[in-house]
C-alpha cells in the first residue's frame, strides 16, 4: 500500500541547500509542505500522487524571491531607459500619481504573470497606490508576498496627492491594509510597514513606521542608500548619513529590508550588521543610474543578502538577468582591478535569490531552500536545452545562461501555479489583451 501525497515530482535533478546537484531525485508534497525527498528508485515505490510533475530532463531549484519590486510601476515598461533627469520627478511621479484602481489591478496582475513565467515564486513590493488592488491580485495569482503601502510626508516634487496628511494617516493606511489583508491567501499575503526613503519622510514618520513595524511583528520596507543626493540630505540635515538616521529614530533592526544599498560609507555596513538589517540588491537598477554596491565587504561582514528587480520601469522582472548583470559588474569593478576572479561566486548570487530573500522578507524557515519541512515553493527549469547542456557544473551555468523562460513549472505553497508555461491561477490571453488596451490610457492622464 503506497503512502498518499499531493504532488510528486520524479526523477529530478535537484539543488541542495549547499549547491550541490543531486541526480535522480524525487520530491513528496503534501498540502503546502515538502514532506520527503530521496532517490527516485527508493521513494517512486513508497508514494503516490494526485499529480505527478515529471522531472526528468530538469532541474528542481526553491522558487526565487524578488526581494524589492514595484508592481504599480508595471505599466513604465520601456519609458524611462535613456532619459535624463529627473526622471523621478518628470516620469515616476506624476505616472504614479495619476494611476486609477483598475489601473493598479490591471499592472500588478501583469506582474505577477511576469515573475511567475520567470520564475519567481515570492516578492516583497515597497509600496505604492491602491493597494488593496495589489493584495487581491496576490491572492488571485497563488503569489506569496509581503506588500505595504508608499509613505512620504515631505519632499519637493511631491504632489500633495501622493503625500500622507500625517505619520498617523500613513500608518492607519497601513494598518487598514493590515486588518483587511494579512495572513490572507492561506497565509501567503502579509502586510508589511514602509518608509519610502529618508528625503521623503519626517522624523515623526520614521518613528512612528519604526514603532508600528515591531509592534505588529512585521517587516519594515525602505528604499536605503540608493543615491549620493541622499547622502548629501542626510550629511545637511542631520549631520549623519542615511543608515545613522534611519538608526536615530529607531528604525534600523532585524525587521529592515533595506533596498539598494549602493553608497553606504564602512562605517553604515558595520552598524547594519550590527542591527541585523537584510540588504537587497537590485543590480541592473543600481548600475544603471548609481554604482557599484560594496558587496564583496558586505559578504565579507556576514550582512544577509537579498536581490530584487526594482520593478518594470528599467529591467525586467527576471532574477537570472539580475544575476548575470550582478556577476559581470561586480567581477568589473571589484574584481578585475585585483585580479580576483571570484570575488562574486555563483553560489551566492544564486543565494541571494533565494534564501537571501527569504531571510529579507522574514521567512528563512519557511522556504528558499529544498528541505523537507519547508514550504514547496518551487520551479522546474528545462535543462534539455543546447544553451544549457551540456555542461560541466550547473551551478555556475544558472548564472550564466539559465532564462526565465526556461522555467517550465512553478508550484507555491504546495499549488501547481504554473505547468508546462500555461498559467493555471490567472487567464494570461484576457490581461495582456486588457493591459494593452490601458497602458496608452495611463499615459495620456499622467502625461509622460
Ligand atoms: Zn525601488
Amino acid at each position: 500500500m503506497k503512502e498518499q501525497a499531493d504532488i510528486l515530482i520524479t526523477n529530478c535533478s535537484l539543488m541542495t541547500p549547499d549547491f550541490e546537484i543531486a541526480e535522480g531525485q524525487t520530491v513528496v508534497i503534501r498540502d503546502t509542505r515538502i514532506v520527503d525527498i530521496g532517490p527516485s528508485e527508493t521513494l517512486n515505490g513508497k508514494y503516490e500522487g494526485k499529480e505527478t510533475l515529471r522531472g526528468k530532463g530538469k532541474l528542481l531549484m526553491p522558487g526565487l524571491v524578488d526581494a524589492h519590486t514595484h508592481t504599480c510601476q508595471q505599466f513604465l515598461r520601456g519609458r524611462t531607459l535613456g532619459e535624463y533627469p529627473m526622471i523621478w520627478s518628470r516620469i515616476l511621479v506624476p505616472f504614479e500619481s495619476s494611476l486609477r484602481e483598475e489601473d493598479v489591478y490591471l499592472g500588478a496582475q501583469v506582474s505577477c504573470l511576469e515573475m511567475m513565467k520567470s520564475g519567481t515564486t515570492t516578492f516583497a513590493e515597497s509600496g505604492g497606490v491602491h493597494m488593496h488592488k495589489v493584495a487581491e491580485t496576490v491572492i488571485e495569482s497563488g503569489l506569496r508576498a509581503a506588500i505595504t503601502c508608499s509613505t512620504m510626508d515631505i519632499g519637493p516634487f511631491i504632489p500633495d496627492s501622493m503625500k500622507a496628511a500625517s505619520p498617523e494617516d500613513a500608518a492607519a493606511r497601513i494598518e487598514e491594509l493590515y486588518r483587511s489583508y494579512n495572513g490572507a491567501g492561506e497565509g501567503r499575503l502579509r502586510i508589511w510597514f514602509a518608509l519610502r526613503q529618508v528625503m521623503t519622510s519626517t522624523p515623526a514618520l520614521m518613528s512612528l513606521m519604526a514603532d508600528k513595524a515591531r509592534e505588529y511583528g512585521a517587516g519594515l520596507h525602505v528604499h536605503l542608500a540608493e543615491h549620493r543626493d541622499e547622502v548629501s540630505y542626510c550629511l545637511q540635515h542631520y549631520q549623519k548619513r542615511p543608515a545613522e538616521v534611519f538608526d536615530m529614530f529607531g528604525a534600523l533592526g532585524p525587521n529592515m529590508l533595506a533596498a539598494h544599498n549602493v553608497v553606504l560609507s564602512e562605517g553604515e555596513i558595520a552598524l547594519m550588521k550590527e542591527r541585523g538589517v537584510k540588504v537587497v540588491h537590485c543590480p541592473r537598477s543600481n548600475f544603471g543610474s548609481h554604482g557599484f554596491p560594496k558587496t564583496p565587504t558586505m559578504m565579507q561582514q556576514g550582512l544577509s543578502i537579498g536581490m530584487g528587480s526594482d520593478g518594470a520601469a528599467g529591467s525586467s522582472l527576471s532574477l537570472f538577468d539580475e544575476m548575470r548583470v550582478f556577476r559581470s559588474g561586480l567581477h568589473a569593478f571589484w574584481g578585475l582591478p585585483i585580479f580576483d576572479p571570484v570575488v562574486i561566486p555563483a553560489e551566492e548570487l544564486i543565494r541571494m535569490a533565494t534564501a537571501g530573500g527569504a531571510a529579507a522578507l522574514q521567512i528563512p524557515d519557511e522556504i528558499g531552500t529544498i528541505e523537507i519541512g519547508k514550504k514547496a515553493d518551487l520551479i522546474l527549469i528545462d535543462t534539455d536545452q543546447p544553451h544549457i547542456w551540456p555542461n560541466h557544473r550547473m551551478i555556475p551555468t544558472i548564472v550564466e545562461a539559465v532564462n526565465g523562460s526556461d522555467v517550465k513549472d512553478s508550484i507555491i505553497d504546495g499549488a501547481i501555479v504554473m505547468k508546462d508555461r500555461q498559467i493555471l491561477t490567472m487567464d494570461e490571453e484576457r490581461i495582456l489583451y486588457e493591459s494593452g488596451k490601458a497602458l496608452p490610457e495611463v499615459s495620456v492622464r499622467a502625461g509622460i
